[in-house]
């Protein structure tokens, strides 16, 4: 089926401008007042199927790569643009654990306790399923070259879109705060990777200044098409639970541009009335990067109808910036202080009834190792979702019996440093480190039996 564009728009997120664009504008912020734009449909235009379950048809066209791809399968709940502008290399063929080992460090009850494996994308993170929806909407516009800013996956992940669909491609990373595994992967992909003295926050704001200079095509997730990607994750969730919605979703919160992605698949799914509710949604912070957790939780910022108390957020910031403050987390990629999306996020909160909690680097690095030991294993950031989870289950907010599914946002090797010096360093109470032995077959032979009998 070749969809036509005409049945999406953009629209600003302001409700006192309310401004309404074209999908074909790559503007990505309101030209008008500044505020993120959505994109929105006019869902009677559009065959949505009867029911979720109608998307099982496509495995059975898998040879097609667009009924493969874990993004376009769902195709009608992102329909801003016509099939032969789609990009897909293979994005979105995760898988959704339930893991009783992970459920008992976080007690809840056995078969209760989900996790989904975003690391097992092309190039290891969620970010595939953005970047296909984002290149889409580049090769829509006619677009020759793109950058991003990127604590590392993003970078990776646009590297290895960009070349694929013949676009040149510029990332910013910070210096000296880049996981390596992500680094050695925009290298590899052949993007042009240029390291600026300062954070993640100092990019973002270089880089936005640098594509409205150059005409370069945006990909952070300040792009509102590269949201529109991200909410196949919760479709595949969905999916994996025989077309059920769990009771809860946890998210790693840094850009939040997830979170506000996860909100706007439920708004959506509901008002399509493929969905009777949206679970609530839990974003966990890192406690070296707490800006949302500061403004929810202590400075009650809220949605608002829209009308988010601008004051609030500038004096958060006025004081980050007096402090000169920098954030601070083993979790790079959720090392942002002023996270893009957060107006968005806030009203994702506000829909799926949603908490904010923050967690220790310590604590991070025991649940990810927790993970590794009984799961698939994941990068940091994604390990903030156990050790939020285990906040959430003491003080009674999730009961042991409700269905979690925590979003697992990349792969282990995504960042080797961490584990490699949690486990050999000892760090903390699940390392698991290296046996040193002599050249020896006796002394080797007494080591492996004193571990056995451990
Ligand atoms: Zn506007």
């Amino acid at each position: 089926m070749n969809m036509s564009s005409d049945a999406a728009f953009q629209k600003c997120t302001n409700p006192d401008c309310g401004a309404e664009f074209e999908c074909a504008q790559a503007i990505f912020k309101c030209p008008k007042c500044g505020e993120l734009l959505d994109v929105l449909y006019t869902w009677d235009k559009i065959e949505v199927p009867k029911n979720l379950s109608d998307f099982a048809r496509r495995w059975a066209n898998r040879s097609s790569p667009l009924d493969f791809s874990g993004v376009w399968r769902f195709r009608e709940l992102l329909n801003f643009c016509e099939d032969k502008y789609k990009v897909t290399i293979g994005e979105g063929q995760t898988i959704l654990q339930q893991n009783d080992a992970v459920a008992k460090y976080v007690d809840m009850r056995p078969g209760c306790l989900y996790l989904q494996y975003e690391g097992l994308n092309p190039s290891g993170s969620f970010k595939d399923n953005g970047m296909a929806a984002a290149f889409s909407h580049a090769l829509m516009v006619g677009v020759k070259s793109c950058a991003c800013a990127s604590t590392g996956n993003t970078s990776a992940s646009v590297a290895l879109y960009a070349h694929s669909c013949g676009l040149k491609c510029t990332v910013f990373i910070g210096s000296g705060r880049i996981a390596y595994g992500k680094l050695s992967q925009a290298m590899d992909y052949g993007a042009r990777t240029i390291q600026i003295q300062g954070d993640f926050d100092d990019c973002m704001r270089q880089v936005q200044d640098v594509c409205a200079k150059l005409g370069l095509y945006l990909v952070n997730s300040l792009n509102p098409f590269r949201l529109e990607g991200q909410k196949a994750i919760m479709y595949r969730i969905i999916e994996q639970m025989g077309w059920n919605v769990p009771d809860w979703i946890i998210v790693p919160g840094g850009n939040l541009g997830n979170s506000s992605a996860f909100g706007k698949a439920f708004r959506e799914l509901r008002e399509l009335g493929l969905i009777k509710q949206a679970p609530r949604m839990a974003i966990i912070n890192a406690a070296g990067a707490s800006t949302l957790f500061d403004l929810v939780n202590d400075k009650k910022l809220t949605w608002n109808n829209g009308r988010v108390n601008r004051k609030i957020i500038d004096d958060y910031y006025a004081n980050l910036t007096a402090r000169n403050f920098s954030p601070h987390t083993c979790a790079s990629a959720i090392e942002i202080s002023r996270p893009v999306n957060l107006k968005k996020c806030l009203r994702a909160i506000e829909q799926t009834h949603g908490v904010v909690r923050k967690v220790p680097d310590e604590e991070i690095v025991d649940a990810k190792a927790i993970v590794g030991k009984y799961g698939l294993g994941c990068e940091p950031a994604s390990a903030a979702t156990i050790a939020g989870l285990r906040h959430l289950r003491a003080e009674g907010i999730i009961g042991a019996d409700e269905k979690v599914a925590c979003v697992l946002t990349g792969h282990p090797l995504k960042d080797p440093n961490i584990t490699v010096n949690y486990h050999k360093d000892r760090q903390g109470q699940f390392s698991n480190p290296p046996v040193e032995a002599p050249n020896d077959l006796d002394e080797i032979i007494k080591l492996i039996g004193s571990v056995e009998t451990d």
